[in-house]
Protein backbone atom coordinates (compact mmCIF):
# COMPACT_ATOMS: atom_id res chain seq x y z
CA UNK A 1 0.00 0.00 0.00
CA UNK A 2 1.45 3.11 -0.99
CA UNK A 3 1.96 5.65 2.33
CA UNK A 4 3.94 8.03 0.85
CA UNK A 5 1.78 10.78 2.43
CA UNK A 6 3.66 13.37 4.37
CA UNK A 7 1.53 12.52 7.44
CA UNK A 8 0.64 15.53 9.76
CA UNK A 9 0.26 16.00 13.20
CA UNK A 10 -3.84 15.73 14.23
CA UNK A 11 -4.00 18.80 16.19
CA UNK A 12 -7.41 19.41 17.46
CA UNK A 13 -10.10 18.65 15.03
CA UNK A 14 -12.67 21.58 15.56
CA UNK A 15 -16.64 19.65 15.75
CA UNK A 16 -16.98 21.05 11.87
CA UNK A 17 -19.79 19.70 9.69
CA UNK A 18 -17.22 18.83 7.68
CA UNK A 19 -15.60 15.44 7.75
CA UNK A 20 -12.05 14.80 7.84
CA UNK A 21 -9.79 11.81 7.05
CA UNK A 22 -8.72 10.36 10.71
CA UNK A 23 -5.37 9.97 9.22
CA UNK A 24 -4.28 12.77 7.01
CA UNK A 25 -7.12 15.41 8.04
CA UNK A 26 -8.02 15.63 4.12
CA UNK A 27 -11.89 15.91 3.16
CA UNK A 28 -13.76 12.49 4.26
CA UNK A 29 -14.93 10.15 1.61
CA UNK A 30 -15.25 7.06 3.44
CA UNK A 31 -16.49 5.93 6.90
CA UNK A 32 -16.38 2.95 8.77
CA UNK A 33 -18.97 0.55 8.83
CA UNK A 34 -18.64 -0.78 11.90
CA UNK A 35 -18.73 2.24 14.20
CA UNK A 36 -19.86 5.05 11.77
CA UNK A 37 -17.83 7.63 14.02
CA UNK A 38 -14.86 6.88 12.03
CA UNK A 39 -14.07 9.19 8.32
CA UNK A 40 -11.42 8.70 5.80
CA UNK A 41 -10.34 10.49 3.15
CA UNK A 42 -9.89 7.09 0.88
CA UNK A 43 -10.00 3.35 1.42
CA UNK A 44 -6.29 3.16 1.72
CA UNK A 45 -5.71 5.45 4.62
CA UNK A 46 -9.19 3.35 6.02
CA UNK A 47 -7.13 0.28 5.65
CA UNK A 48 -3.48 1.44 6.99
CA UNK A 49 -5.76 2.68 10.15
CA UNK A 50 -7.37 -0.48 10.60
CA UNK A 51 -4.42 -2.72 10.35
CA UNK A 52 -2.43 -0.72 12.35
CA UNK A 53 -4.81 -0.31 15.17
CA UNK A 54 -8.86 0.90 14.46
CA UNK A 55 -9.87 -2.84 14.48
CA UNK A 56 -8.63 -2.74 18.06
CA UNK A 57 -10.52 0.86 19.34
CA UNK A 58 -13.14 0.98 16.67
CA UNK A 59 -16.24 0.07 19.15
CA UNK A 60 -14.52 2.18 21.70
CA UNK A 61 -14.37 5.45 19.80
CA UNK A 62 -18.41 5.20 19.62
CA UNK A 63 -18.93 6.81 22.82
CA UNK A 64 -16.22 9.21 22.58
CA UNK A 65 -17.58 10.73 19.31
CA UNK A 66 -21.55 10.39 19.67
CA UNK A 67 -23.14 12.86 20.67
CA UNK A 68 -22.71 14.19 24.32
CA UNK A 69 -25.79 12.76 26.76
CA UNK A 70 -28.06 15.23 28.26
CA UNK A 71 -27.16 15.65 31.95
CA UNK A 72 -29.51 16.64 34.66
CA UNK A 73 -26.97 17.26 37.12
CA UNK A 74 -23.79 18.98 37.71
CA UNK A 75 -22.33 15.77 39.39
CA UNK A 76 -24.02 13.94 36.86
CA UNK A 77 -21.74 16.00 34.13
CA UNK A 78 -18.56 15.23 36.22
CA UNK A 79 -18.98 11.77 36.08
CA UNK A 80 -19.37 11.87 32.05
CA UNK A 81 -16.35 13.78 32.26
CA UNK A 82 -14.46 11.62 33.93
CA UNK A 83 -15.17 8.45 32.32
CA UNK A 84 -14.36 10.10 28.83
CA UNK A 85 -11.37 11.05 30.15
CA UNK A 86 -10.66 7.62 31.33
CA UNK A 87 -11.70 6.03 28.46
CA UNK A 88 -8.89 8.68 26.37
CA UNK A 89 -6.11 8.02 28.62
CA UNK A 90 -7.02 3.89 27.93
CA UNK A 91 -7.38 4.54 24.48
CA UNK A 92 -3.84 6.93 24.79
CA UNK A 93 -2.36 3.62 26.42
CA UNK A 94 -3.52 0.74 23.88
CA UNK A 95 -2.53 2.71 20.53
CA UNK A 96 0.82 3.67 21.75
CA UNK A 97 1.35 0.58 23.14
CA UNK A 98 0.42 -1.08 18.95
CA UNK A 99 2.69 1.45 17.93
CA UNK A 100 5.24 0.72 20.28
CA UNK A 101 4.84 -3.23 18.87
CA UNK A 102 4.84 -2.80 15.24
CA UNK A 103 7.97 -0.50 15.97
CA UNK A 104 9.62 -3.17 17.67
CA UNK A 105 9.07 -5.50 15.06
CA UNK A 106 9.84 -3.18 12.49
CA UNK A 107 6.62 -2.50 10.65
CA UNK A 108 7.09 0.82 10.43
CA UNK A 109 4.17 1.72 8.29
CA UNK A 110 1.98 0.21 10.29
CA UNK A 111 3.35 2.02 13.24
CA UNK A 112 2.18 5.43 12.55
CA UNK A 113 -1.30 5.79 12.42
CA UNK A 114 -1.49 3.98 16.12
CA UNK A 115 1.79 6.42 16.71
CA UNK A 116 -0.71 9.29 15.68
CA UNK A 117 -3.48 8.25 17.37
CA UNK A 118 -1.31 7.82 20.80
CA UNK A 119 -0.52 11.37 20.19
CA UNK A 120 -4.17 12.88 19.20
CA UNK A 121 -5.64 11.26 22.63
CA UNK A 122 -2.54 12.61 24.60
CA UNK A 123 -3.14 15.98 23.63
CA UNK A 124 -7.10 16.02 23.93
CA UNK A 125 -5.97 14.44 27.86
CA UNK A 126 -2.94 16.34 28.67
CA UNK A 127 -2.84 19.68 26.21
CA UNK A 128 -0.02 20.52 23.51
CA UNK A 129 3.05 20.80 25.79
CA UNK A 130 2.52 18.26 28.40
CA UNK A 131 5.61 16.02 29.13
CA UNK A 132 3.11 13.29 28.21
CA UNK A 133 3.39 14.00 24.37
CA UNK A 134 6.91 13.46 23.97
CA UNK A 135 6.74 9.56 23.80
CA UNK A 136 4.59 8.99 21.27
CA UNK A 137 6.87 11.76 19.42
CA UNK A 138 9.75 9.92 20.26
CA UNK A 139 7.52 7.06 18.39
CA UNK A 140 6.09 8.72 15.79
CA UNK A 141 10.02 10.49 15.22
CA UNK A 142 11.52 6.72 15.05
CA UNK A 143 9.37 5.07 12.70
CA UNK A 144 9.76 8.49 10.29
CA UNK A 145 13.62 7.89 10.40
CA UNK A 146 13.31 4.07 10.14
CA UNK A 147 11.44 4.84 6.59
CA UNK A 148 13.75 7.39 5.23
CA UNK A 149 11.70 10.11 6.43
CA UNK A 150 14.27 12.47 7.32
CA UNK A 151 12.17 15.77 7.72
CA UNK A 152 8.90 14.30 9.58
CA UNK A 153 11.51 12.44 11.95
CA UNK A 154 12.91 16.35 12.32
CA UNK A 155 9.55 17.65 12.75
CA UNK A 156 8.59 15.25 15.53
CA UNK A 157 11.74 15.66 17.81
CA UNK A 158 11.65 19.05 17.27
CA UNK A 159 8.27 18.76 18.88
CA UNK A 160 9.47 16.69 21.33
CA UNK A 161 12.74 18.66 22.05
CA UNK A 162 10.20 21.93 22.42
CA UNK A 163 7.95 20.07 25.52
CA UNK A 164 11.64 19.04 27.42
CA UNK A 165 13.06 22.31 27.07
CA UNK A 166 9.60 23.74 28.72
CA UNK A 167 9.16 21.17 31.28
CA UNK A 168 12.28 20.15 33.69
CA UNK A 169 10.77 17.48 34.80
CA UNK A 170 11.24 14.84 32.22
CA UNK A 171 12.73 11.94 33.22
CA UNK A 172 16.01 10.23 32.14
CA UNK A 173 15.05 7.52 30.55
CA UNK A 174 12.72 9.54 28.06
CA UNK A 175 15.86 12.11 27.23
CA UNK A 176 17.92 9.01 26.79
CA UNK A 177 15.67 8.05 24.14
CA UNK A 178 15.32 10.96 22.61
CA UNK A 179 19.05 11.77 22.43
CA UNK A 180 19.11 8.47 20.78
CA UNK A 181 16.96 9.34 17.90
CA UNK A 182 18.68 13.10 17.66
CA UNK A 183 21.56 10.87 17.43
CA UNK A 184 19.78 8.46 14.51
CA UNK A 185 18.99 11.53 12.57
CA UNK A 186 22.04 13.70 12.56
CA UNK A 187 23.51 10.67 11.51
CA UNK A 188 21.55 9.36 8.38
CA UNK A 189 21.67 13.34 7.31
CA UNK A 190 25.67 12.89 7.61
CA UNK A 191 26.37 14.88 10.29
CA UNK A 192 28.71 12.31 12.31
CA UNK A 193 30.06 14.66 14.70
CA UNK A 194 26.25 16.37 15.83
CA UNK A 195 25.12 13.23 16.06
CA UNK A 196 28.28 11.74 18.10
CA UNK A 197 27.25 14.71 20.71
CA UNK A 198 23.63 13.34 20.99
CA UNK A 199 24.49 9.45 21.30
CA UNK A 200 26.98 10.97 24.06
CA UNK A 201 23.82 12.62 25.26
CA UNK A 202 21.85 9.44 25.51
CA UNK A 203 24.27 7.63 27.02
CA UNK A 204 24.79 10.23 30.16
CA UNK A 205 21.20 10.26 30.51
CA UNK A 206 21.06 6.57 30.15
CA UNK A 207 23.46 6.57 33.11
CA UNK A 208 21.56 9.00 35.03
CA UNK A 209 18.71 6.50 35.10
CA UNK A 210 19.82 3.35 35.22
CA UNK A 211 23.49 3.66 37.02
CA UNK A 212 26.77 3.11 35.57
CA UNK A 213 27.32 0.12 36.44
CA UNK A 214 26.20 -3.41 34.29
CA UNK A 215 23.74 -1.08 32.45
CA UNK A 216 22.48 -2.33 29.57
CA UNK A 217 20.55 0.87 28.50
CA UNK A 218 23.62 2.39 27.51
CA UNK A 219 24.98 -0.29 24.90
CA UNK A 220 22.65 1.20 22.26
CA UNK A 221 24.50 4.76 22.63
CA UNK A 222 27.58 3.10 22.20
CA UNK A 223 27.08 0.71 19.13
CA UNK A 224 25.39 3.94 17.16
CA UNK A 225 28.67 5.97 18.72
CA UNK A 226 30.86 3.08 16.85
CA UNK A 227 28.88 2.72 13.56
CA UNK A 228 29.44 6.85 13.25
CA UNK A 229 33.38 6.64 14.14
CA UNK A 230 33.06 3.57 11.51
CA UNK A 231 32.13 6.12 9.13
CA UNK A 232 34.75 7.77 10.07
CA UNK A 233 37.14 5.31 9.35
CA UNK A 234 38.61 5.21 13.10
CA UNK A 235 38.94 1.51 13.74
CA UNK A 236 40.33 1.34 16.77
CA UNK A 237 37.49 3.51 19.08
CA UNK A 238 35.18 1.06 16.56
CA UNK A 239 36.47 -1.93 18.39
CA UNK A 240 36.86 -0.82 21.62
CA UNK A 241 33.34 0.32 21.92
CA UNK A 242 31.98 -3.12 20.32
CA UNK A 243 33.78 -4.31 22.80
CA UNK A 244 31.93 -2.18 25.47
CA UNK A 245 28.56 -3.35 24.26
CA UNK A 246 29.27 -7.08 24.29
CA UNK A 247 30.68 -6.83 28.02
CA UNK A 248 27.90 -5.05 28.97
CA UNK A 249 25.28 -7.49 27.70
CA UNK A 250 27.52 -10.44 28.42
CA UNK A 251 27.57 -9.22 32.13
CA UNK A 252 23.85 -8.76 32.57
CA UNK A 253 23.21 -12.03 30.95
CA UNK A 254 25.47 -14.13 33.23
CA UNK A 255 24.14 -12.57 36.00
CA UNK A 256 20.64 -14.73 35.01
CA UNK A 257 22.45 -17.44 33.72
CA UNK A 258 24.25 -17.86 36.78
CA UNK A 259 21.25 -17.27 39.10
CA UNK A 260 19.57 -20.22 37.47
CA UNK A 261 22.38 -22.46 37.61
CA UNK A 262 22.71 -21.79 41.42
CA UNK A 263 19.13 -23.01 41.54
CA UNK A 264 19.28 -26.02 39.38
CA UNK A 265 21.83 -27.54 41.53
CA UNK A 266 19.96 -26.39 44.94
CA UNK A 267 17.93 -29.01 45.94
CA UNK A 268 14.76 -28.77 46.13
CA UNK A 269 14.47 -26.20 43.76
CA UNK A 270 14.31 -28.13 40.30
CA UNK A 271 11.39 -26.01 39.33
CA UNK A 272 13.00 -24.72 36.19
CA UNK A 273 9.69 -23.79 34.66
CA UNK A 274 8.82 -20.81 37.18
CA UNK A 275 12.32 -19.93 37.41
CA UNK A 276 12.70 -19.08 34.05
CA UNK A 277 9.20 -17.21 33.98
CA UNK A 278 10.04 -14.96 36.65
CA UNK A 279 13.72 -14.00 35.20
CA UNK A 280 12.79 -13.79 32.25
CA UNK A 281 10.71 -11.06 32.34
CA UNK A 282 13.18 -9.35 34.44
CA UNK A 283 15.57 -10.21 31.77
CA UNK A 284 14.99 -8.49 28.73
CA UNK A 285 11.43 -6.80 27.58
CA UNK A 286 10.68 -7.08 23.78
CA UNK A 287 12.61 -3.84 22.99
CA UNK A 288 15.52 -4.93 24.68
CA UNK A 289 15.42 -8.21 23.42
CA UNK A 290 15.14 -6.63 19.91
CA UNK A 291 18.10 -4.26 20.59
CA UNK A 292 20.16 -7.01 21.83
CA UNK A 293 19.79 -9.42 18.43
CA UNK A 294 20.09 -6.10 16.62
CA UNK A 295 23.52 -4.96 17.91
CA UNK A 296 25.01 -8.42 18.85
CA UNK A 297 24.46 -9.93 15.28
CA UNK A 298 25.90 -6.65 13.60
CA UNK A 299 29.33 -6.81 15.74
CA UNK A 300 29.14 -10.80 14.97
CA UNK A 301 28.69 -9.90 11.44
CA UNK A 302 31.97 -7.13 12.04
CA UNK A 303 34.35 -9.55 13.84
CA UNK A 304 33.56 -12.17 10.56
CA UNK A 305 34.32 -9.64 8.12
CA UNK A 306 37.71 -8.09 9.46
CA UNK A 307 40.53 -8.76 7.89
CA UNK A 308 42.14 -8.98 11.80
CA UNK A 309 40.81 -12.08 13.11
CA UNK A 310 40.56 -11.57 16.81
CA UNK A 311 39.38 -15.00 17.93
CA UNK A 312 39.14 -13.74 21.86
CA UNK A 313 36.97 -11.14 21.45
CA UNK A 314 34.75 -13.13 18.83
CA UNK A 315 34.91 -15.71 21.68
CA UNK A 316 32.98 -13.82 24.20
CA UNK A 317 30.66 -12.51 21.78
CA UNK A 318 29.75 -15.75 20.64
CA UNK A 319 29.25 -16.60 24.26
CA UNK A 320 27.16 -14.03 25.10
CA UNK A 321 25.26 -15.22 21.90
CA UNK A 322 24.86 -18.76 23.23
CA UNK A 323 23.23 -17.13 26.73
CA UNK A 324 21.09 -14.41 25.06
CA UNK A 325 19.29 -17.61 23.10
CA UNK A 326 19.02 -19.45 26.08
CA UNK A 327 17.41 -16.97 28.11
CA UNK A 328 14.85 -16.08 25.21
CA UNK A 329 14.01 -20.39 25.23
CA UNK A 330 15.97 -20.76 21.76
CA UNK A 331 17.78 -23.91 22.22
CA UNK A 332 18.68 -24.75 19.01
CA UNK A 333 20.03 -21.58 18.58
CA UNK A 334 22.13 -21.56 22.03
CA UNK A 335 23.35 -25.05 21.20
CA UNK A 336 24.63 -23.64 17.94
CA UNK A 337 26.39 -20.54 19.22
CA UNK A 338 27.98 -23.07 22.16
CA UNK A 339 29.78 -24.89 19.37
CA UNK A 340 30.29 -21.97 17.10
CA UNK A 341 32.29 -20.90 20.32
CA UNK A 342 33.97 -23.96 20.94
CA UNK A 343 35.57 -23.85 17.63
CA UNK A 344 36.34 -20.73 18.13
CA UNK A 345 38.35 -21.39 21.58
CA UNK A 346 39.86 -23.51 19.72
CA UNK A 347 42.61 -21.32 18.41
CA UNK A 348 42.82 -19.62 21.57
CA UNK A 349 45.58 -20.28 23.79
CA UNK A 350 45.07 -23.00 26.78
CA UNK A 351 43.50 -21.72 29.98
CA UNK A 352 41.27 -22.92 32.35
CA UNK A 353 38.38 -24.27 32.10
CA UNK A 354 35.73 -21.60 30.95
CA UNK A 355 33.05 -22.28 34.41
CA UNK A 356 30.40 -19.47 33.29
CA UNK A 357 29.94 -21.18 29.52
CA UNK A 358 29.80 -25.12 31.23
CA UNK A 359 27.21 -23.73 33.71
CA UNK A 360 25.44 -22.67 30.36
CA UNK A 361 25.72 -25.92 28.80
CA UNK A 362 24.27 -27.32 31.60
CA UNK A 363 21.14 -25.49 31.66
CA UNK A 364 20.70 -25.83 27.84
CA UNK A 365 20.91 -29.39 28.76
CA UNK A 366 18.86 -30.04 31.14
CA UNK A 367 16.01 -27.29 29.86
CA UNK A 368 16.11 -30.02 26.40
CA UNK A 369 15.66 -32.99 28.90
CA UNK A 370 12.75 -31.19 30.43
CA UNK A 371 10.69 -29.70 27.01
CA UNK A 372 11.43 -33.67 26.05
ZN1 LIG B 1 -6.43 10.43 4.59
ZN1 LIG C 1 -14.68 1.85 13.15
Amino acid sequence: MAMQTEWLVPLAQPRQKKRLCELCLGPAHVRCAACLVTYYCDVDHQNADWVSVHAKICQLLIPLRAAPPFYTSEKERKIGEEQRRNREIFLAEVTYEAAQKFLIEGHHEDAIPAGLHALKFSISIYGSSALELVPPYITLAETSLGLGHLRQGEEYLSQAQWIVLKNSHCSHHVQSKLYRNLGLLHAAKGNLDESLYHFANDVYFACCAFGTTNNVAVSGGFFHMANVFSHQNKMDIVDSLYCEVVDLWYDHFSQFVESQYQKLITPAEVDLLTVEDRTLVDVLDDRQRSEATQMLNFILDFREATLRPQPEKKAKLLHTLAMFHYLVHDLAKADEFVMRFLQTAQSLPKRDPNESLYHLVKLIKTKQEWVK
